[in-house]
């Protein structure tokens, strides 16, 4: 499942994620925030794919510490 929440019709609530879909699953409308979780997705999805390179990129941008104090 994953979550959305609309700002046009203010519904929000959990839906099957569609990797077809960018649209508010109540009123249709663009101006809707998605969360999809990662584990929802197979690894040839491409929102799967982009959302790995962007953790990988973050995880290369930081410096690694060596200890936390
Ligand atoms: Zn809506």
């Amino acid at each position: 499942m994953a979550e959305f929440r609309c700002r046009a019709c203010g519904q929000e609530g959990t839906w099957v994620y569609d990797p077809e879909r960018y649209t508010c699953p109540a009123c249709g409308s663009i101006d809707v925030h998605f969360v999809v979780f990662r584990h929802e997705l197979p690894d040839d999805d491409p929102a799967a794919k982009r959302m790995d390179e962007l953790a990988t990129e973050e995880a290369n941008k930081r410096p690694k510490k060596e200890s936390e104090d």
